[in-house]
Formats: C-alpha cells, sequence, structure tokens
C-alpha cells in the first residue's frame, strides 16, 4: 500500500505558546479560535501540550476554589448539538464531522431520542476497516479475474490455429491437415507426403547460446524452410524444435528434394552453432509419402516420417532420410 507522510497530513499553522503564557490567555486562545489544543514550546522546541481533557482538570480545580457560586451545564454548552441518525452512514457522519470540524456526534434514533454517540476516533477506526475490507474485496477480485483471464487464454489457445513464436500453424491445426489431406488422398486416389524436420543438437544450443537465442534461431530456421518451399506446402510446428511439411499432391521423391533443398539454405545461412560438428544451425529431415493405394492412417504416416528422422539423426544429421533414398541405396550396391 503507498505510504501517506506526516508531513502532509499536518496542519503547518501550529498553534503555540510559549511556556511562560497565562492560564488565561490560553484559554482565551484556544476558546476564540476553537482550538482543541495547544503546544507549548521553548526556543521552538514542544514542551507540553495542553488539550481540552487539561482544560477539565483546570476548571475542576477552579470550581474547587469558588465553591459559592453554582455553575449550570446549559450555560456552557453547544447547543443544539450536531446530531447524527443511527440509520446514517459512516460516510455522512464523516462528511458532517469534516464540514462542521466537530469530533463528537450524538446518535439518535428515529424518534430524536439518544442511543450513543460516535467519537472521530471511531470514525477513523471504522474507516480504516473499510479500506481494509475493500481491499481484500479487490484482491479477491483480481484473483478471480485473474483465473478468468487465464481461463479465457486458454480457450483462445484454443481456438487458435497457428504457433504464436514462430507464427505456422500449430500441432492441432497440423492435425486437422494431415487428416484432411489425408482421408482425400486415399478416397480419390492422390498422392501427398510429408516430411519431420529437427533442428540438430538444439539443446546443446540453448545450453550454449540461451534460450531466447534458441527462439530466435527457430524463427530463421522456419524462414530459411518456408523460402524452398511452394505455397501450397504447408508448414506446422510438430513440437518443440520440430517442423513438420505437408507437401500436397507431391510424390515421395520430389518431397525429399524439397526438403533437402530447406536444409541446404538452412546450412547456407551458416548460423552459427559453436556445440555442433557442423558449426552452423542444421536440421534433420524423415520423410514419408501416400500414393493414394496404401490404406493406412494418417498417423502411421507421420511415424514412418519419425522413423526416417531417427534415421537421419543416426547417420550424422542434417540429411533427409527416406524409403525412397534408401531404396536406392540398396539398388546401389
Ligand atoms: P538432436 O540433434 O538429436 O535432435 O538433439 P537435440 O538437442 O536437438 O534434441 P533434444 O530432444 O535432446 O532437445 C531438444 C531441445 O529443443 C530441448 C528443448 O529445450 C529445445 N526446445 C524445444 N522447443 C523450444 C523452443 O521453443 N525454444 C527454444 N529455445 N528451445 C526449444
Ligand atoms: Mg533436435
Ligand atoms: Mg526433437
Amino acid at each position: 500500500m503507498q505510504h501517506i507522510y506526516i508531513r502532509e497530513l499536518m496542519s503547518p499553522s501550529v498553534k503555540s505558546v510559549d511556556a511562560s503564557a497565562t492560564l488565561d490567555a490560553v484559554i482565551r486562545l484556544m476558546h476564540n479560535h476553537v482550538y482543541s489544543c495547544m503546544v507549548i514550546t521553548e526556543n521552538h522546541k514542544p514542551v507540553g501540550i495542553i488539550t481540552e481533557r487539561d482544560m477539565i482538570k483546570v476548571l475542576s480545580e477552579l470550581l474547587v476554589m469558588c465553591p459559592t457560586r453554582r455553575f449550570y451545564v446549559s450555560d456552557f454548552m453547544s447547543s443544539p448539538p450536531v446530531c447524527i441518525n443511527e440509520d446514517a452512514t459512516l460516510y455522512e457522519a464523516l462528511v458532517i464531522t469534516q464540514a462542521r470540524n466537530i469530533r463528537h456526534l450524538p446518535v439518535v434514533n428515529a424518534e430524536e431520542e439518544l442511543v450513543g454517540v460516535l467519537t472521530y476516533a471511531d470514525m477513523a477506526r471504522a474507516h480504516f476497516n473499510a479500506i481494509e475490507k475493500q481491499r481484500d474485496i479487490i484482491e479477491h477480485q483480481i484473483n478471480e479475474r485473474t483465473r478468468e483471464l487465464i481461463e479465457a487464454n486458454e480457450e483462445l489457445k484454443a481456438l487458435s490455429l497457428q504457433d504464436s513464436l514462430l507464427g505456422i500453424g500449430n500441432r492441432r491445426s497440423m492435425e486437422v491437415d494431415v487428416q484432411f489431406t489425408h482421408v482425400n488422398a486415399l478416397r480419390y486416389k492422390r498422392t501427398y507426403s510429408l516430411g519431420l524436420l529437427d533442428v540438430d543438437y538444439f539443446k546443446k544450443y540453448n545450453d550454449h547460446y540461451g534460450h531466447q537465442c534458441g527462439d530466435e534461431a527457430l524463427r530463421m530456421v522456419v524462414d530459411a524452410v518456408k523460402s524452398t518451399v511452394r505455397s501450397s506446402d504447408r508448414l506446422y510446428r510438430y513440437g518443440g524444435e520440430e517442423l513438420l511439411l505437408l507437401l500436397p499432391e507431391a510424390p515421395l521423391q520430389a518431397a525429399v528434394k524439397v526438403c533437402e533443398r530447406a536444409l541446404q539454405k538452412l546450412f547456407a545461412k551458416g548460423l552459427p552453432h559453436a556445440a555442433s560438428p557442423y558449426q552452423a544451425v542444421t536440421l534433420s529431415a524423415g520423410v514419408a509419402g501416400v500414393d493414394g493405394r496404401q490404406k493406412c492412417t494418417w498417423e502411421a504416416v507421420v511415424a514412418e516420417a519419425d522413423k526416417w528422422l531417427y534415421e537421419a539423426k543416426g547417420q550424422g544429421r542434417n540429411r533427409v532420410c527416406s524409403a525412397a533414398q534408401a531404396q536406392r541405396q540398396v539398388e546401389s550396391l
């Protein structure tokens, strides 16, 4: 909570008198100016204070000194008193006391009968409690709203098609697209391929350059891949540092070529990667294709691409592996 300093609250025109002042002079000052207290000073330093309470003490001693004279309270009281109804609010009481510069309010009921008294101290306490209570309510509401905002954000994420870091399709939209493409390929005997591309030694990259540089590197990888594919090819973030490139109508061989081009483009960029044997950020890829004649699930196609990706990693990374390339190798033997 923000602090409120005393110097901002105090009244600088301090009512003070010298310790040598006479009592009647002080009483007259307090009476004429409606001071509730006066500070007694010596060389500008406070050495005492006279309050209304001290005046009671003075009065009782003075009254003892003149026992013959009878004083009536009605001669000295403020009348009529400013009263407040018991049904009024604290806010109203504060306004009344502030506006009239008074510190005590007799409290009356609907019949104007006295039922209590409200002091300024009571109001200050109540006001403070009210502020505390209001703060609790606000805190509670902020917590509630924060939870709501988190939920709304989750819903928004669920509705979103894009990956916020890389600006390409997210995993969820990838699944919809691949499934749709797969079902259509089987139904209409069409071809499609997909490549799984994974950044090599990326953990080491993060460890060496920091996670933020890792994020930046991922964006550059995406740029390199995007610049080599056709607009009908769709790039998705499969997860972490893995991308899925969906190539509709592309037979396996063509898809392998596209992926190889993407890898070469990235390598040619020469993004430094001191912890990689290639000294640059590289990708490995596994490619799988469907020619419309096989009966399989789209998940099986992705699993096959993943198998070839694993193969590419095993063969030393920065390369593309697929059934087509494996076939070529067998034929060349
Ligand atoms: P490999 O060559 O076998 O693929 O090794 P690797 O280190 O790339 O693979 P591994 O699966 O061991 O580590 C992947 C790393 O990618 C770990 C993870 O922190 C990092 N990563 C995943 N997503 C992000 C991301 O969005 N930003 C950053 N900076 N790092 C990410
Ligand atoms: Mg990796
Ligand atoms: Mg990975």
